[in-house]
């Protein structure tokens, strides 16, 4: 029911029907024949030229899985049906012996994930059909080439025998017949390749190759809605927030072949280019290849330029083609083609993935060509992307004085500087000791990208722009340097030759991702500057349009003038304990625990109080006027104490107190759940002298501060954490305004502040209408409130998300991505129930939450004010305010 109706809303019913014709469907219908088939369906739509078939929805996947892992009769007879269709629309048919029908298999997911997911190519043949088309089409070295990579990738992802297997029979043929490259086979190394690999296939699963053509169309069908599920493409869901739930479609499509001949031909390219944007047509391709070939680096492609002397008639065609899809998509296009003997086949085109570099040049020429609107560009461009313009760049000066030892192929821009590694393994093992690390291999593999994840850079030896491990690269915002073809590699032994230098594990090496080069030497790095170029024409677009504010986490004066200089509109938490970890601070701090009484207390924290006047002094400066909030004391005092013996005694010589004594101290400090202990607000509540100190400092600074500059409004907010009840911050509010107002008087000056509270706790968002009766302004502390709705620390859940996140109970961290349907709605009750009592008081967030653009939408939804976030993530989340402003106009 529930479907019909959300098909209705679409634009199209019958939730019965679980195939499409490219005919039948188009561009807009992505969420039910997956991108891939929605834009075959809408090239199609445009007339443009794509070999035919259909597309089996991703409710169908769904339903596999429902249907407990298997397809359905109602589902198989449709697929049937759709197949007579396909075999009248290309008068071919399958298995037969006249006209032999051949067809790929595609994966196809909503969200394009690239080469997570399987395809099977040429399926159809058997031993009957491939003699056939051999001696039909007087080319046998193509139908056996067709053949055996039909068994290889078949065997492989259907029955998943592992593609080495296949590729040392290769080899070995290759070695025998002296030859380098696939295509140097003749057809009879191909014909005996092909017997190689099915006796491999029986050796291996103990059963014949299957030889009947629907029977190898339902494997595949179902091997690509299995391959949803596999680790790959999990992780890579995980990491791009896609959900489990929407399952892939499969496309069925009559095969193109590019393995013909000399005129025939397969390519990827990108109508602008993905690392840099720069406007023009960029891509590669090879002659007498199929499929991944050109992405495998089975041989060195040709740049796309050079179809123009090969096949000049397609090379105008294939830019009519490019430029018709650009405008109509109005975006950058990222295509797959292939030429079977000089007429030009579509296979594929989606919006390409880009660098963030490439994202906000790309975004900023729309705009400027006339092509898409300021809000369209703002929208195009993924916010957390952002991240990676601001990684650090080479040290210019630094890098003038370098010098180069090799260079490669530009991949993926960034700069890295690290020791080698040759495994994703090795990549992973040094990357979580934060020890920064360059992967060095032949090439990359969908199995590399935890170890690609965990590296500065990457650097292969084989492939070009389109290689995985480019892609990837510059899928992650990572720099990578590919197809460096001087490097004599040997990977098993973990060693390559350069220029007659042997490189081994843990040798440095830098890699510059914008220009190719390879350095061996550590070259140093400085931050990115998002205030001019593009990256500032899009910042101050997203400025234009966000309506949600902008401000920083930040605890120095340092981090507060980086995330001002990012563009932060104010502090929305500093967090004060972190003042107090500093070796010259620290020691007042302890003799403030180690009190024996009220009088020795306030002494230790006259000393502090000076201290903490002067960072936020520093603070009230760096932001310039903008509002700072100061969150009072948090944490259990225990985290101050020293815990080994030598700390001990110093500590108890310094107050003149005796090693029992202080041990004592300790002890009854300790607490079996400290998160739940003597914290936040209830330090307060039992130390009171401790908000007077620092309600001294808060004062004290605003009124100096704004002693220097009388133009800037400080109104200084003092924030009280964890309260869960109203007379808890009542008590700890009565200290800070009666301190506060003391302080002021005495001054003589005038000074304006409030006094809220920061709300993690979910009582406190239950009882909010009673707390903001004296609370003026609401933060949620989302990183407390997510761990006490749940009901599980942030500190133990990485023990067992793993295992929730394995069995699908969760989808992603909830401590990253907000929560919304349960912490969110504790947080939508807080906001209107505070205004109900305090109308526009202003409520913000300054959970990690606050700088993740899913987090961010929510919050904009929900009225808040502002959301907080460290220094590194304000552009992001300038740019994903603005999108939730656009996107929820
Ligand atoms: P991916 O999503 O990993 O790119 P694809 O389904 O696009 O996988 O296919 C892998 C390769 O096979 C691509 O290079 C694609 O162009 C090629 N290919 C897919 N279907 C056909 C076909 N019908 N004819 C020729 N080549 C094809
Ligand atoms: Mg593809
Ligand atoms: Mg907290």
């Amino acid at each position: 029911m529930k479907l019909i109706i959300r098909n209705r809303e679409r634009g199209y019913e019958m939730s019965h029907k679980y195939v499409y014709l490219f005919t039948e469907g188009n561009g807009k219908m992505r969420e039910l024949l997956g991108g891939k088939g929605a834009n075959l369906a809408e090239m199609t739509n445009l007339g443009l030229p794509v070999p035919q078939g259909f597309t089996i929805t991703t409710e169908a996947c769904t339903k596999y899985y429902e249907d407990g892992r298997s397809i359905n009769d109602e589902i198989k007879a449709e697929i049937m049906e759709y197949i007579t269709k396909m075999e009248a629309i290309t008068g071919k048919k399958f298995g037969d012996l006249e006209n032999p029908l051949l067809v790929s298999v595609r994966s196809g997911a909503r969200a394009s994930m690239p080469g997570m997911m399987d395809t099977i190519l040429n399926l159809g043949l058997n031993e009957q059909v491939v003699e056939v088309m051999a001696a039909k089409s007087g080319n046998p070295r193509w139908a056996y080439d067709c053949y055996r990579r039909f068994i290889q990738m078949f065997s492989d992802v259907v029955m998943e025998v592992g593609k080495k297997y296949f590729e040392k029979l290769i080899d070995a043929m290759k070695e025998r017949k002296g030859v380098h490259f696939d295509n140097e086979l003749t057809a009879e190394d191909l014909k005996e390749l092909a017997e190689q690999f099915k006796a491999e296939y029986k050796n291996q699963l103990g059963e014949d190759f299957p030889s009947d053509p629907k029977e190898q169309l339902f494997k595949a069908i179902e091997a690509v809605f299995r391959s949803w599920d596999n680790p790959r493409a999990n992780i890579y869901r995980m990491d791009h927030d896609i959900p489990y739930s929407w399952g892939t479609a499969v496309n069925v499509q009559m095969m193109a072949f590019g393995n013909l001949g000399d005129t025939s031909g397969t390519g990827v390219a990108f109508t602008r280019n993905p690392a840099t944007g720069e406007k023009g047509l960029m891509g590669e391709f090879l002659m007498n290849a199929q499929g991944e070939d050109v992405v495998a680096g089975v041989r060195t492609p040709m740049p796309i330029a050079q179809m123009q002397e090969i096949l000049p008639e397609v090379y105008t065609q294939f830019l009519d083609v490019c430029n018709t899809l650009e405008n109509h998509y109005r975006d950058m296009q990222d295509m797959e083609f292939t030429i079977e003997d000089k007429k030009l086949y579509m296979l594929q085109t989606r919006n390409g993935k880009r660098t963030a570099a490439a994202a906000i040049k790309i975004a900023c020429d729309l705009i400027d060509e006339g092509m898409i609107s300021e809000e369209e560009a703002l929208m195009q461009i993924d916010a957390k992307s952002l991240d990676m313009l601001l990684h650090p760049q080479f040290d210019p000066a630094a890098l003038k004085k370098a010098e180069a030892v090799s260079k490669g192929i530009a991949a993926s821009p960034g700069a890295a500087a690290g020791t080698i590694v040759f495994t994703a393994e090795d990549a992973v093992e040094h990357g979580k000791k934060g020890e920064k690390v360059v992967l060095v291999r032949l090439e990359t593999s969908p199995e590399d990208i935890e170890g690609m994840k965990y590296s500065q850079g990457i650097l292969t030896v084989r492939g070009g722009q389109t290689s995985h491990a480019a892609v990837v690269a510059r899928g992650m915002g990572t720099c990578c340097v590919s197809g460096c073809g001087d490097i004599k590699m040997d990977e098993e032994n973990k060693v390559f030759t350069l220029h007659g230098k042997t490189y081994h594990e843990g040798d440095v090496l830098s890699l510059d991702g914008s220009t190719g080069n390879i350095y061996a030497e550590l070259i140093p790095t400085i931050p990115a500057d998002p205030n001019s170029g593009y990256f500032g024409r899009i910042m101050e677009l997203a400025d234009k349009y966000k309506t949600l504010g902008v401000r920083t986490n930040a605890d120095t004066p340092k981090d507060a003038k980086q995330a001002a200089a990012f563009g932060a509109q104010g502090i929305g938490l500093c967090r004060t304990e972190h003042m107090f970890f500093d070796p010259s601070r620290i020691g007042a701090f302890r003799e403030m625990i180690c009190s024996e009484t009220v009088e020795e207390r306030e002494a230790a924290l006259a000393k502090i109080e000076p201290m903490q006047q002067a960072d936020f002094e520093g603070l009230f400066e760096a932001l310039g006027g903008y509002p700072v909030t100061i969150r009072f004391l948090d944490p259990p005092l225990h985290e101050f104490v020293p815990t080994d013996e030598a700390d001990i005694a110093a500590l108890a010589a310094s107050q003149g107190k005796t090693v029992a004594y202080i041990k004592q101290v300790i002890n009854d400090l300790h607490e079996f759940n400290p998160m739940m202990g003597h914290r936040g607000c209830r330090l307060a509540v039992t130390y009171p002298e401790i908000a007077a100190m620092q309600t001294k400092a808060v004062i004290k600074a605003a009124l100096a501060v704004k002693s220097r500059h009388a133009d800037w409004n400080i109104v200084p907010e003092i924030m009280i954490p964890l309260t869960g009840e109203v007379k808890e911050l009542k008590f700890v509010k009565d200290i800070v305004v009666k301190t506060a107002d003391e302080v002021i008087a005495a001054s003589g000056a005038s000074l304006k502040y409030e006094v809220g509270t920061m709300v993690e706790i979910p009582r406190a968002c239950l009882t909010a209408d009673a707390i903001a009766e004296e609370a003026e302004f609401f933060c949620f502390g989302t990183n407390d409130l997510t761990q006490m709705t749940f009901g599980f620390s942030r500190d133990d859940a990485g023990k067992f998300l793993p295992a929730y996140y394995g069995s699908k109970i969760y989808e992603s961290d909830p401590f990253a991505r907000l929560d919304t349907t349960g912490v969110g709605q504790l947080m939508e009750m807080a906001v209107t129930k505070g205004r109900s009592v305090r109308p526009g008081m202003h409520c913000g967030i300054c959970g990690e939450h606050g700088g993740d653009p899913s987090s961010i939408e929510f919050c904009h939804k929900i009225g808040l004010s502002y959301v907080s976030c460290s220094p590194y993530r304000v552009p992001i989340a300038r740019l994903a305010a603005a999108q939730a402003a656009i996107k929820n106009k």
